[in-house]
């Protein structure tokens, strides 16, 4: 595949400091198909010295000015659908439809929530005797993982750019063509020089000196919560801003009232989509003891259907994590009900579609991220035992509730500690406000929430 050997800078492809590279892998065949430069902090120190210097004229463009320009980018990524969408599925392994709607056709939408926040937002308000200006935090570090290439970057690069602010980003080593796409798709929309550049590298070198670079002003983390928390220490020592998208362990929390079968085939298809590499997937299905069989029936029978669907997971790495924990799960007394840790073909990073039963809430696949095709079962007795079984985790990313009555069920969201919850089924939306409780995260993407964390407030008394 086309791949730029230098790095986006100023304004321009530049070439790197350092001589290694990295290779990118195709999870479907292990071919390697591209090269990209690993970025080393010298790389870094210049993207942030572009984004200093371009902060003041950036920040001092009108909201009309930036939103034109975050419209252009919306445009740019829309005109390249297709080849984004091959370069996703090239990267990342994800089947083409999906490729195609998800993760190229939703970042698009989140681009264009940004043009017209960006024109809408009230920039300045009036507060009894005081006039109150919301600024651009300044210099934004962004450090993105590969579970979604396109929509993890624009969630945070849109917004920054919506508030006045610069960015370098720095995205995830498995999939560093998709932003290299971005890149251009940003050089064609007109943004000026500086206000956007790209370092491609490794974590522990480019990621690092990035998050720990003086001249950064927020650092917008998405990935673990071992590198995640690591940069919030960073960030407090420094008296920086930090923003932290972190795993999750979510809960599908099926009341006795639910349609049941419609709950489960969500559910499962929820967990599977993106061969469960979703930081908010429901990767914990919770079901009264009554329809407990039942559920898990259909649960295993609705995962079968996406042996033949699913894509490869994102690396060799990902790969046998996954299948470990499938292990251990066995071990630790869960009902192997579908799929299982073999590998279902001869070539690239596949893991079978997995369900699990008789899970109960201290086993490890009840507790940690999988960050795979795997869904786990767990029985309550009441609704208290799921409430207590659903915030009993560290994580509170997302989560479900289906029930006969939606005020049944809200009832019952509104004591999950987590930030998102689906009700009975609720469509995604772009302007919601995404992320965590608890370890899951602080701050939140998406919508004028997310627009929120790129801005500081001032305030001027009459
Ligand atoms: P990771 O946290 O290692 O990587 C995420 C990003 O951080 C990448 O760009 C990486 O290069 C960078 N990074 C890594 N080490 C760094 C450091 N010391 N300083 C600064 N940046 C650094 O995540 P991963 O290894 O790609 O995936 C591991 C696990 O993370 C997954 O299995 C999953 O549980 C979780 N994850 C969560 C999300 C999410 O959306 N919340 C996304 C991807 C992965």
């Amino acid at each position: 595949m086309k791949a730029h050997d230098g790095m986006y800078l100023d304004g321009a492809w530049r070439p790197a400091v350092g001589k290694d590279t990295i290779a990118v892998v195709n999870p479907v065949d292990e071919q390697v198909i591209a090269e990209v430069p690993a970025g080393t902090a010298e790389d870094v120190d210049a993207a942030v010295r572009a984004a200093r210097a371009a902060l003041p004229g950036w920040a001092a463009t009108a909201p009309a000015g930036r939103a034109a320009r975050i419209a252009a980018l919306r445009d740019a990524l829309a005109a390249r659908e297709d080849e984004i969408a091959g370069t996703v599925t090239a990267e990342l392994g994800a089947p083409p439809p999906f490729a195609r709607a998800v993760h190229t056709g939703m970042p698009i939408v989140v681009a264009g929530s940004y043009a017209e926040l960006a024109a809408s937002h009230p920039f300045e308000e009036r507060v009894g005797n005081s006039t109150v200006y919301a600024e651009p935090v300044g210099v934004v570090g962004a450090i993105t993982p590969w579970n979604y290439p396109l929509h993890q970057i624009v969630a945070k690069v849109a917004p920054a750019l919506a508030a006045g602010c610069t960015v370098v980003l720095k995205p995830a080593e498995d999939t560093p063509l998709t932003a290299q796409l971005f890149a251009e798709a940003v050089h064609a929309a007109g943004v000026p020089a500086g206000v956007f550049n790209l370092v491609t590298g490794l974590g522990p070198v480019a990621g690092q000196a990035l998050a720990e670079h003086e001249g950064v002003d927020l650092v917008s983390f998405t990935g673990s919560t071992a590198v995640g928390s690591r940069i919030g220490a960073v960030a407090g020592a420094a008296v920086k801003r930090v923003a932290l998208e972190l795993g999750g362990k979510s809960a599908n929390v099926i009341l006795e009232s639910a349609d049941l079968a419609r709950a489960v085939a969500v559910g499962v298809a929820n967990v599977m989509g993106n061969s469960g590499q979703t930081c908010s997937a429901w990767t914990r299905m919770l079901v009264h003891t009554s329809r407990y069989d039942e559920a898990v029936a259909l649960a295993a029978e609705a995962a079968a259907k996406y042996a033949d669907r699913i894509g490869p997971l994102v690396s060799a790495r990902q790969r046998d994590r996954v299948r470990g924990y499938i292990e251990r799960g066995i071990a630790e007394g869960a009902r192997l009900v579908a799929g299982g840790p073999g590998a279902p073909r001869e070539h690239g990073y596949f893991v079978s579609p997995t369900v699990l039963a008789d899970v109960t809430p201290e086993m490890t696949v009840a507790q940690e991220e999988i960050f795979g095709p795997v869904l786990s079962i767990l029985r309550y007795e009441d609704e208290e035992d799921a409430l207590r079984i659903a915030n009993g985790t560290v994580y509170g990313l997302a989560g479900a509730v289906w029930a006969g009555d939606e005020a049944e069920a809200v009832a019952f969201a509104r004591r999950m500690e987590t930030g998102q919850v689906d009700i009975n089924g609720g469509r995604f939306n772009p302007l919601a406000p995404f992320g965590g409780y608890k370890r899951s995260g602080v701050g939140r993407e998406l919508g004028a929430h997310g627009l929120a964390e790129y801005l500081q407030t001032k305030s001027l008394q009459f």
